[in-house]
């Protein structure tokens, strides 16, 4: 609408601009004919000045005859004696006709009547201009006959303030009205020019202009039609990225709206903190923190996962480089998504980030889930590529898939973490936490170190000591932490020899 709105208005603008660029060069022009039609005049009157015939003898008479036929505008040419009119360019004249008193002077002197009746012809009113003894008379529409492509009242003012000539079809009182300064009627356009001596205005109504407005709406619809379909597009498009929580996602990557929060895991024999798991947060622009639940589906869906754990990689630096530098035993488990650990696209990746770090490959855990492990074949090459460049390997959340007892005789990994959903069913009736039980053992059979995921309470605890699983990590210990808070906790938690060592 808006685009439209203002190419209308626009349109309106535009032909008010040219219509009274129009009327206003109508008004000069009008003005240049008076001062010619006066000239002439004056011209015909100096001319009679100089005649030296006796005074309305044939001659005479003759003469003011031949000026008449020959300046344009001019009607009558008189010739006065005594303020009385003698004889004119018709004839002699036999009723007494008296000269009268001037409406106005010319600056040159000229006397100007502004309507005299003359003695010849239908009635109508016309102007005289009077130098010594000689007078002439001219049709005032004539001073303002130009000629019009649209229908338009002209008028002319003298510099008395009078209207002193005006076109056919002029409406009088209205221009009189007008030229005292009336505002102009509705539907009008009134435009004013003036010169030395003169002033014209021209009255036009509004919709003899209407086929310019066609012109301009010629190529500003067009334009608008465009501008509104660009700004539905742009407003459609803004309105996408900002609602759909996709586009939301994509904003928050480009922005890198994202932090790293470390839940602690524990050395559940000697209670030590010996490493942490990188979870990320979303750090809405209002502040709010996003759970990873929320986004990490849309994101792996989308591809956006791939920048995201580029992002947390190099959080993950940027946070616990100089930690890892000091604690070479303290580890940071990453989770890797299903496509990282198709394509292996992760491992130079992170082989970038560790560059120059400072930070020991086997400081950084890789955490794989089952859903990583479908094109079997592909996720071998990946792992076995992550543990020649140093790292180890964990398969996360372990039993919550199908074939996880095939992945573990057929990958070569290092850690498994047992899913929070077994933890849970320690202390339930025997059938149900008897998987727990086999899992443990299983992996012990393996030779994988086990980390025990979501533990809550002290019987769960004891549960996996009797057990002697080596790692737990859970709310029993500490949530993930946000930085400080986990720098804290490591300061409270590390292991004393290593501390003392160091
Ligand atoms: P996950 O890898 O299984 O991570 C463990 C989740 O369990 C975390 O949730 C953690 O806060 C929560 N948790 C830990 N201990 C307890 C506990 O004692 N009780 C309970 N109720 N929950 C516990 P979080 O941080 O919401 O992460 C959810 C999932 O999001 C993660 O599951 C992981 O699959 C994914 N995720 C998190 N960060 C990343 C990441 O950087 N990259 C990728 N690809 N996925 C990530
Ligand atoms: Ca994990
Ligand atoms: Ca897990």
């Amino acid at each position: 609408m808006v685009p439209l709105v203002m190419a209308t208005w626009l349109a309106k603008q535009g032909v008010e601009r040219e219509a009274r660029i129009h009327l206003q060069s109508t008004a000069q022009w009008a003005i240049r004919r008076a001062q010619l039609s006066f000239e002439g005049a004056r011209q015909a009157l100096d001319a009679m000045q100089q005649s030296t015939e006796p005074a309305c003898s044939t001659a005479h008479i003759a003469h003011m005859q031949s000026l008449t036929a020959n300046t344009r505008f001019i009607e009558e040419i008189g010739y006065f004696e005594g303020g009385l009119l003698r004889c004119n360019s018709w004839g002699t004249v036999a009723t007494p006709v008296h000269q009268g008193a001037a409406d106005y002077l010319l600056d040159d002197g000229t006397e100007v009547f502004t309507a005299i009746r003359p003695q010849v012809g239908n009635g109508t009113a016309m102007v005289g201009l009077q130098r010594g003894n000689y007078n002439v008379l001219i049709i005032p529409s004539r001073l303002a006959d130009v000629l019009t492509d649209s229908p338009m009242q002209i008028g002319l003012v003298a510099n008395n303030g009078a209207l002193l000539a005006y076109n056919d079809g002029a409406d009088r009182a209205r221009l009189a009205t007008l030229v005292q300064g009336a505002q102009p009627p509705a539907g009008m356009w009134v435009e004013q020019a003036q010169a030395p001596g003169w002033r014209a205005i021209v009255v036009s109504p509004q919709t003899s202009f209407s086929s310019l407005l066609n012109a301009q709406w010629l190529w500003l619809l067009p334009l608008a039609i465009v501008c509104a379909a660009a700004l539905v597009g742009l407003v459609a498009w803004l309105c996408y990225r900002r609602l759909s929580p996709l586009g939301e996602l994509q904003i928050a990557v480009s922005r890198g709206e994202f932090e790293v929060h470390y839940q602690p895991i524990m050395h559940l024999a000697g209670g030590q903190c010996v490493g942490a798991e990188a979870l990320v947060r979303w750090r809405r622009p209002d502040g709010s923190l996003v759970r990873p639940d929320l986004f990490i589906p849309l994101a792996e869906e989308s591809g956006l996962i791939q920048p995201i754990t580029d992002q947390v990689l190099a959080l993950i630096v940027k946070d616990l480089g100089p930690l890892l530098r000091r604690h070479p035993q303290l580890h940071i488990a990453v989770n890797l998504c299903a496509e990282d650990l198709k394509s292996g696209r992760a491992l130079p990746v992170i082989k970038r980030v560790l560059e120059g770090s400072g930070i020991d490959p086997a400081q950084l855990w890789l955490e794989a889930t089952e859903r990583g492990f479908m094109d079997i074949e592909r996720a071998r090459q990946t792992i076995e590529a992550a543990r020649e460049a140093g790292h180890r390997v964990a398969i996360d959340d372990f039993g919550t898939g199908y074939s996880s007892l095939q992945y573990l005789q057929g990958l070569p990994l290092d850690v498994l973490k047992i899913d929070k959903a077994f933890i849970d069913t320690i202390g339930a009736d025997a059938a149900t936490s008897a998987v727990t039980g086999y899992i443990i053992d299983m992996a012990h059979e393996l030779g994988l170190g086990i980390v025990a995921e979501g533990v809550e309470t002290l019987a769960q605890a004891e549960y996996l000591k009797a057990r002697q699983v080596d790692y737990v990590q859970g709310w029993l210990y500490a949530r993930a932490l946000p930085l400080e808070q986990f720098l804290a906790f490591f300061e409270e938690h590390r292991a004393p020899a290593e501390g003392a060592g160091a």
